[in-house]
Formats: C-alpha cells, structure tokens, sequence
C-alpha cells in the first residue's frame, strides 16, 4: 500500500542522530523543558525569523495559548476559515470567544480577503486565517485589514511550517502564530508537539506562563496555565528535521509538480499556486466530479487518497446551532469534490507514475 505519508523513509536517514539525542537525554534524565528544548527553540525562532518559539504540547495547545495571550476572550469575535480541521476552531472557543466563518478562494481554498472585509463588526478582535494544504493565505490584503481595524492577526500554520511569502517565513507576519508537528505535518514529531512564535517579548513572557502552569519562577504563580510543554524526546527529533526541513518541502515541490505536469491533460483540476508565496504542500488537493470513483479506483491499486475535508466547520454537528443558516457556497463545493493524493518527500517517481496512470485510466476508462 502506498500511505499518505512515508514516515518510515524518513527515519531511516535521521535513526543515528536521533538514537545519539536519546541517548544522552536517558543519561542526563533531564525531561521537562531539557537542553534540547531550549535549543530546539532558538534555532526554530532563527529558522522563522521570528524573536521568540515557545514550544508547546501541541498545535491546538499553540493556537488556544496565542489567543489567550493576544487577549482575546468572552464576547470577542475571531474571524477564520470552515475549509480547516476542527483545532482552528476549537482553539477560538476555548478561549470563549466566537469563530466567525468565511468564505475561502475556489483557487487556493484560502480564506477570501473581501469576505473577511465583510465580515468584521466592532466585536471582531483577531483574524485566524489557515495556510491552508501549504500555501500562504493572503497575507498582504490580511495585514492591512489587521491594520485598518486595529485587530490581532494570529496565523495557523499548522500545515505550512517552511512557507515563505513576501520574503518572510509563515507565521512572522503575524502578531502571533501557532504550529503543529503532529506527525503527519511538513515539520513532524514522533508524537504530539506544536509552538507559538511571536516577535513581542511581553507576548513571549505570558506564553512561557501560559505554558507552565502560570509560573515564572518555580511554586510561584501569576495566572492560571495549563501543562503545556513540548516534550524534551520530541525536541529531539524535531532538531534532527528542522536542519533538513529546506530539502523536504523541496523534495515535496516536486513531487507535486511531478503530478501536476503528469494530470495536465486530464478533466481535474490540480492545486492552484497563486505565486503570492511558496507552497509547501503539506497536502496535494485536486478537485474532480468523480473523486469518489477515483479513489475507489486508487484503494483498488493499494494508493491511498483521502479527503481533507469532508464536512465544512460551519455543518459540523459541534456547529450547527451557532451557524444556523449560514451559506459558504465556495466552501461546501470544494468540500465536495476535493480530495488528497500521497505526498511527502520520500514518494518515488516510481509511485507518482503509478498513482497518475491509475487516474489517468480511470477517467478514460470508467466516466463518461
Ligand atoms: C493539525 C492542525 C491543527 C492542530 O494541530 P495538533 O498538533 O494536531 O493539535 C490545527 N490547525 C490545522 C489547520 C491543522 O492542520
């Protein structure tokens, strides 16, 4: 079976490094907030171009915390996209706020800069726009917004660790940002693990609370926190593939520019890069009015496709009360018809072929 993401490949070209870190965290026994922490944090806040990387349990735990740092709260109104994984949300109503949902781009599946124009009232307090798949969101007409209201730009680049627009990394052109290195992401760990970046060192300061249980210095505490830290063994590994993180999303450019040239002459249509930013490719999301033939078609070749996302955020059943008839025509057509084809930056040209000529078959052979 070909998986959506070869995570064994990977290892295999890190295993001696990564079996050195543990070996000397196991002798050390320093696990919580260790030296690889530390280290991981400062070389990942040089990487972004950013002043300060908290790392934190996980990338919901980094957008919660940044919302919570930025002040946002019980009344306020945070607008985001319903084309994401729940986490974007959840973090908004964790905090007590509202997440006010938007329409995207039918080209990026990036929130629409004239939507969240629309959008904004004297309770909206932070605009949470998603990279989403990889790709930067409309950063330059998202910042003037942010400027104009006087309202908090905090990033979600969960899916775009690597992306670059406007000569800046994802994630250093908000006020705040949040990211995941769940293992499936462009930056992953073994397990869970996010971060918080941020250019403010008052920002910093109260995420270092947040994080910790509300404390700067030990059984002293200020506010209340949570346990939030990201792992000392996760750093590890995170190190290990922060150094080679230019050369996997690389390698991920061109696996999907492989696909892309090999679908050109096919009724699909193949993810858009609106040249705004670099796209990483967290995932490769084409549309088609046969997804579901050709993925049957694919499982049937042991290819593994999926469906990011399925359901909208504004038709969850979590939802559905507070989005009452609330139409988001570009993202429920997308929600339709998309679908995702493995990626990552150990896929072979071998593998891409095969994938191709499966789809190419089945929309020769099997639609009319
Ligand atoms: C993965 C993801 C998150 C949440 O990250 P976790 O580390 O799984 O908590 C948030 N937002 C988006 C867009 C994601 O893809």
């Amino acid at each position: 079976m070909i998986p959506m993401v070869n995570l064994k490949a990977q290892y295999a070209e890190i295993k001696h490094e990564i079996e050195l870190g543990l070996a000397q965290t196991f002798d050390s026994c320093a696990f919580i907030l260790g030296p690889n922490v530390t280290a991981f944090e400062q070389e990942v806040a040089a990487y972004l171009g950013v002043r300060h990387a908290i790392g934190v349990a996980s990338g919901t735990d980094a957008l919660h915390l940044a919302l919570l740092a930025e002040g946002i709260g019980a009344g306020d109104e945070v607008i985001t996209s319903a084309f994401t994984f729940i986490a974007t949300a959840e973090a908004i109503k964790y905090v007590g706020a509202t997440p006010v949902f938007v329409d995207i781009d039918p080209n990026t599946f990036n929130i629409c800069p004239a939507a969240i124009a629309n959008a904004i009232t004297h309770k909206t307090k932070a605009i949470m726009p998603v990279h989403l798949f990889g790709q930067p969101a409309d950063m330059t007409a998202i910042t003037a917004l942010c400027q104009q209201h006087n309202i908090k730009l905090i990033e979600d680049c969960a899916q775009s660790f690597g992306a670059t627009i406007n000569g800046q990394q994802t994630g250093a052109l908000g006020d705040c940002a949040g990211f995941s290195f769940f293992p499936s992401k462009n930056l992953g760990a073994y397990g869970d693990g996010g971060l918080v970046v941020t250019h403010s060192d008052d920002t910093a300061e109260t995420l270092k609370q947040l994080r910790n249980h509300g404390s700067k210095v030990r059984y002293y505490h200020d506010l209340v926190g949570y346990n939030s830290r990201l792992d000392e063994i996760q750093a590890i590994f995170l190190r290990a593939k922060l150094k080679r993180i230019d050369d996997y999303n690389q390698a991920r450019r061109q696996v999907a520019h492989r696909y892309t040239t090999l679908l050109a002459d096919l009724p699909l249509t193949p993810p858009v890069e609106d040249g705004l930013g670099t796209h990483v490719y967290h995932q490769y999301t084409l549309l088609s009015e046969h997804r579901e033939v050709i993925m049957k078609a694919l499982q049937a070749a042991e290819i593994s496709s999926a469906v990011y996302y399925p359901v909208p955020l504004h038709q969850q059943a979590v939802f559905k009360e507070t989005c009452q008839g609330l139409q988001l025509p570009v993202t429920e057509k997308i929600a339709q018809h998309c679908f995702s084809l493995p990626i990552c930056p150990f896929l072979s040209e071998a593998d891409i072929d095969k994938i191709t000529s499966v789809i190419r078959h089945t929309l020769t052979h099997q639609v009319s």
